[in-house]
């Protein structure tokens, strides 16, 4: 058994209990204990280190939430890097990546690695879930030709998942199969092509051409690297070898059921910058899952408890900064940290259509909004200006002549208009604070409407 994060790392937290922002020296006695959980979890080497050396730059110095210990708040940036690297949490600009079938039918999907990295198990499991859950017409092919029996273990599982198979006839080379898999993909309108190749133990440069002769006869929309996830620190030189030769266009993770920690997925991302976007997690072949980054990203670290206290803490401190807020809201001050604050929980409300009609008085406002096209990435845009701001020019927008407009702009990657078109809206806000104010505050805006 693995010793948990949190013990090994219980004497690094306590002398990390402090206040204030992290300190150097405390986020790397806390990251020499998370460089070990990595490489058990089976990170490749390289991978931990590049990784450790990111998110350390991005911790120290970073404020310590209250009621949080600092070694808590370094595990939350820790978790919060994996989840990102791993390919972003669902439901916040990240999501579960899907197959991209994009294309003219036969859309071909290609399968590669490995010998016994679960290839053939993989398309049976993929050609499955096409049919079953979006009504696609597959037709599966196997290439390999080097294992005397691959293409009838292909055909086996076509049977038992209702998907056809191409008819085997003996002696052709792989190529030749390719061809005939598309001719008949074409004469029988079928929507998705599924090309598993032949693997090798090692990987060699036959396999590798024969990888591409095939795809320049077939031209897959998706290349999928399949790859065994307890393969651990091998995993990246496989994924290095096979993402020189070929266009990957993702990653299927195979033995997510064993005992893997799941570190080939962090490799295998780093390594070849694609989606991860299935996990097999079994033998039976409903046992395919589309890959999840937060769970794998616990399942690495170990420490989901942790992590969760952090969020709360952080759910609090927000509550806190929304009351302040209406406290300079009713004082009829709004500057450009408070719009930058409002913008970040609109975002997290689900952008301008949660606000509208939220706050009377803000009509004007919204127009101007709604006028500048705004939408959750002019939301993420707005952010970037006001990230491009100097305080004092935060607070006293009025500062913003026409050389700090184009200084603005560049520093944010937006132009000129774009700068004028925030500091409009944050006017027009700042007007309707006033209102309020003048109406006696938010508590005479409630009696009015109590
Ligand atoms: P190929 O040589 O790459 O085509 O690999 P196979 O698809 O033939 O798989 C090799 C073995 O691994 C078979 O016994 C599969 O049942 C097994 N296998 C494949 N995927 C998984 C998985 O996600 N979990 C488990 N436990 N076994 C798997
Ligand atoms: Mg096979």
């Amino acid at each position: 058994m693995f010793d948990s994060l949190s013990d090994r790392l219980g004497g690094v937290f306590d002398k990390l209990r402090g206040r204030g922002a992290l300190k150097e020296q405390d986020v790397r006695d806390a990251m020499r204990e998370v460089r070990i959980a990595l490489l058990e979890a089976d990170v490749a080497l390289p991978v931990v280190r590049r990784f450790i050396d990111q998110v350390t730059e991005k911790a120290i110095g970073q404020s310590v939430l209250r009621s949080v210990t600092p070694g808590q708040q370094v595990v939350k940036i820790v978790n919060d890097a994996l989840i990102e690297m791993l390919g972003g949490e669902e439901g916040q600009g990240g999501q579960a990546a899907e197959l991209d079938l994009n294309a003219a039918p036969p859309v071909v999907i290609m399968m590669v690695g490995l010998q016994g990295s679960g290839k053939t198990t993989s398309t049976a499991k993929i050609a499955r879930l096409l049919r079953e859950k979006q009504g696609k017409k597959v037709l599966m092919a196997s290439l390999d030709v080097n294992r005397p029996a691959a293409q009838e273990q292909l055909r086996v599982l076509g049977e038992q998942v209702g998907v056809a198979t191409l008819p085997i006839i003996a002696g052709q080379q792989p190529t030749e199969i390719a061809t005939r898999a598309m001719q008949s993909a074409r004469l029988q309108a079928v929507d998705v092509l599924m090309l598993d190749t032949a693997g090798r133990l090692h990987v060699d440069q036959q396999l590798m051409d024969e990888m591409k002769a095939v795809a320049a006869i077939a031209t897959p929309r998706e290349t999928l690297l399949v790859v065994d996830s307890l393969t651990g620190q091998d995993a990246v030189n496989v994924a290095q070898s096979f993402s020189g030769e070929v266009d990957l266009t993702g990653v299927v993770l195979t033995r997510m059921d064993g005992d893997a920690r799941g570190g080939a997925a962090l490799s295998m991302r780093a390594v070849t910058g694609k989606p991860i976007k299935f996990a097999g997690t079994g033998e039976k072949m409903e046992a395919l899952e589309v890959f999840h980054p937060s769970r794998v990203a616990n399942r690495i670290l170990g420490m989901g408890d942790i992590v969760s206290i952090v969020e709360k803490a952080a759910e609090a401190v927000k509550i806190e900064d929304a009351e302040a807020l209406a406290k300079r809201m009713e004082q009829g001050k709004f500057d450009m940290n408070d719009l930058r604050m409002q913008l970040g929980q609109m975002q997290k409300m689900g952008g301008l259509g949660a606000l509208a009609g939220m706050m009377p008085g803000m009509k004007k406002a919204k127009a101007a909004m709604q006028a500048s096209g705004m939408d959750d990435r002019v939301l993420l845009r707005m952010d970037a200006i006001i990230g491009s701001m100097t305080q004092k020019e935060r607070v006293n927008p009025a500062l913003l002549n026409a050389k700090r407009k184009i200084r603005v702009a560049n520093g944010s990657g937006t132009n000129v208009q774009d700068v004028n078109k925030l500091l409009k809206m944050h006017q027009e806000m700042s007007k309707a604070m006033k209102q309020i104010k003048k109406m006696g505050g938010l508590k005479g805006l409630a009696a009015m409407f109590g």
